[in-house]
């Protein structure tokens, strides 16, 4: 691939955006990505749900001249909606996968021979049987692996199959590789360069952040409670739809039940159904005729549905991977959204049990573990998100409920530092029972036999008991202070974070330690950060009708005509003439050509 500078590739990048697109500017890091992936280099990229990482991948097709980027997902199911939007913005893209008939795929891959694909969607299995036959006459500009912490053991979703795309860099060392993922700790970052074979790889982390969703946990509520409460959520949001994640599939089958016993329009949706009813509902789901749909975790996967208004657990998830990627669904158009977190002491023997059974117990324990602190935390819970996902965060949110309704908190400077101090001394190489063995002075065999009981921090934490250590170490891991290294018998380090606060002997407080009570909190706040200024409401949904039966003219779901946002955009700039439509964020070429005469006569009229 022929070097282009950083700014030839940024104007071209910019005319496509518009032109394709219909975006004035590219999300942060997108144009940074597609640089590096233009300049031949392999990258890793990890973003958020909803943070624009197609994007990244896409736009070097737009820019390589008669290549094409071969992209590698294993969710099936949404390839095909990725490839209709892709089609819809004019741009020619194709997948390949078990779901299409033979016929289809070799079809695809004809096109894909005469050039007539851009962007190719390609399931892991497929990529792997036949790709030494036509990849070396193919002019291959980019491989993207998206999911791409599915590789990793360390991962919460490891899938064997991956592991063989370490060939892609074997077979094509001449072809940049992009990894894609929205999940993944410290130590799954690397472990995907590594097993991908990634030769120097520009690193791209954007922010985990997501201000708009409000973060809120509760523990033990009844199920009448629950019905309630989930009750209350769809009222607050009568026109919208929203996401009841449920540990089994009976619990979505009852709860969607007592949804509709209520006159909500809800239903369920878990892998026991039929493909057929399962569409359906995903269909009604999108094309927002349901309020609720009450799910387990198969669903949700690759739904780009941008205004889902909430999510709630009704129990809790497995890790902290998966519930954030679970409440990433909901606000994705960057509107304000609502997320709750039930749980229980069944939820937990249930989910042991699972991870007992899944041949990587230890593993799993331990992100069960961290799941179970998050829900009990007395820290601001995005800055325990944040802290897991190792992005500093060293502020208060202010959109959670323990930011809402702190708890009572004291000066507890000498506490962390004793504590911190003894980890520091043992040089990360001790679990949190060994800390809390060598602050409370316990002479225990792991400790003599290292000479910890010789350090001078042995027993100076010897008045408080271990649960309150073990609740007050939690605090500090939750605020980033220290970590814990998993794929090192757990041990406790101290992060940079930590240190500064040593060093500078800075005050700090913690919640003080109580015994675990179920207590109900306030489940969710009427707070709106609406930071979209005014819109007519009436016109908005006016706009909703119209799209809906462009949608139906068509054959295509509503989002994939337009999303809320650019519906939101319209309604603000109210364009009555072709320029002023072309304007609108999300309207390019094609989709200009296409509706500018439908939508500015609606405005003329409205
Ligand atoms: P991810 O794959 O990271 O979850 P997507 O690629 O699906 O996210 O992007 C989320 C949404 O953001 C999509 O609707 C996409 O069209 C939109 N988007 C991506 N890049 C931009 C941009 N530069 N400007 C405006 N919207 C964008
Ligand atoms: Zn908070």
């Amino acid at each position: 691939m022929e070097k282009k500078t950083h700014s030839d590739i940024s104007s071209a990048a910019h005319a496509l955006l518009r032109r394709f697109y219909g975006y004035d500017s590219f999300r942060p890091m997108q144009l940074d990505i597609i640089t590096a992936a233009m300049q031949g280099r392999d990258t890793l990229v990890i973003m958020p749900t909803g943070g624009g990482k197609s994007m990244c991948y896409q736009m070097p097709a737009l820019l390589a001249d008669g290549g094409v980027v071969i992209v590698v997902s294993p969710l099936i199911a949404l390839m095909d909606d990725q490839v209709a939007a892709l089609t819809a913005n004019g741009i020619p893209a194709a997948a390949v996968h078990s779901l299409h008939s033979e016929a289809d795929n070799r079809a695809v891959m004809d096109a894909l021979m005469q050039a007539r694909v851009k962007v190719l969607y390609i399931s892991p299995e497929r990529l792997m049987t036949d790709i030494d036959r036509w990849s070396s006459s193919l002019p291959v500009r980019l491989f993207a692996i998206d999911e791409a912490h599915c590789i990793s053991q360390w991962g919460h979703d490891f899938r064997p199959v991956y592991t063989q795309l370490s060939m892609l860099k074997k077979l094509r060392p001449d072809v940049p590789v992009m990894a894609l993922t929205a999940t993944a700790d410290r130590i799954t970052r690397d472990d995907i360069a590594r097993q991908l074979g990634l030769v120097d790889p520009a690193r791209f982390m954007a922010s985990f952040d997501r201000p708009n969703l409000s973060l809120a946990a509760m523990i033990s509520p009844t199920k009448a409670r629950r019905v309630s409460i989930i009750a209350d959520m769809i009222r607050r949001h009568p026109l919208d739809s929203g996401i009841v994640y449920c540990l089994s599939r009976k619990a979505t089958e009852e709860m969607a039940a007592e949804l509709s016993a209520r006159g909500f329009r809800a239903a369920a949706y878990h892998a026991g159904l039929s493909g057929s009813t399962r569409n359906r509902v995903q269909r009604d789901f999108i094309d927002g005729h349901l309020q609720a749909i009450c799910a387990t975790v198969a669903f949700g996967m690759g739904i780009d549905k941008s205004n889902i208004r909430w999510v709630i657990h009704n129990n809790l998830p497995a890790n902290l991977e998966s519930y954030y990627q679970e409440i990433g669904r909901a606000g994705r158009d960057g509107l304000p959204a609502e997320t709750l977190l039930f749980y229980s002491f069944a939820d937990l023997i249930t989910l042991r049990k699972f991870s007992d059974e899944s041949g990587r117990r230890e593993i799993n324990m331990q992100k069960l573990q961290r799941m179970m602190d998050y829900a009990e935390s007395p820290v601001c819970r995005r800055r325990v998100l944040l802290n897991y996902f190792n992005e500093p965060a060293y502020t208060d949110c202010h959109n959670c409920d323990v930011c809402r309704t702190p708890p009572e908190r004291f000066d507890a400077t000498l506490i962390v530092q004793k504590a911190l101090s003894a980890i520091v001394r043992t040089s990360g190489t001790a679990s949190v029972n060994m800390i809390i063995d060598i602050l409370r002075g316990t002479p225990a065999t792991d400790i003599v036999r290292r000479s910890w009981h010789l350090l001078p921090t042995f027993g100076v934490g010897r008045d408080l008991p271990a649960d309150h250590w073990r609740a007050y170490l939690s605090q500090m891991l939750q605020m980033g202070l220290v970590d814990i290294a998993y794929d090192d018998f757990n041990h406790m380090r101290i992060t940079p974070a930590g240190t500064e606060l040593l060093r500078e002997r800075r005050n700090i407080e913690l919640a003080r330690y109580t015994r675990p009570t179920p207590k109900a909190s306030r489940a969710t706040s009427k707070r709106r950060a609406d930071n979209t200024g005014e819109t007519d409401e009436s016109i908005l949904s006016a706009l909703k009708k119209l799209r809906t039966e462009v949608a139906r003219r068509e054959g295509v779901p509503p989002y994939i005509v337009f999303s809320d946002k650019t519906l939101r955009d319209m309604a603000q700039l109210r364009p009555r003439t072709r320029e002023e439509f072309a304007a609108v964020e999300g309207v390019g070429e094609r989709k200009l050509a296409r509706y500018w005469k439908e939508f500015t006569n609606f405005f003329l009229h409205h």
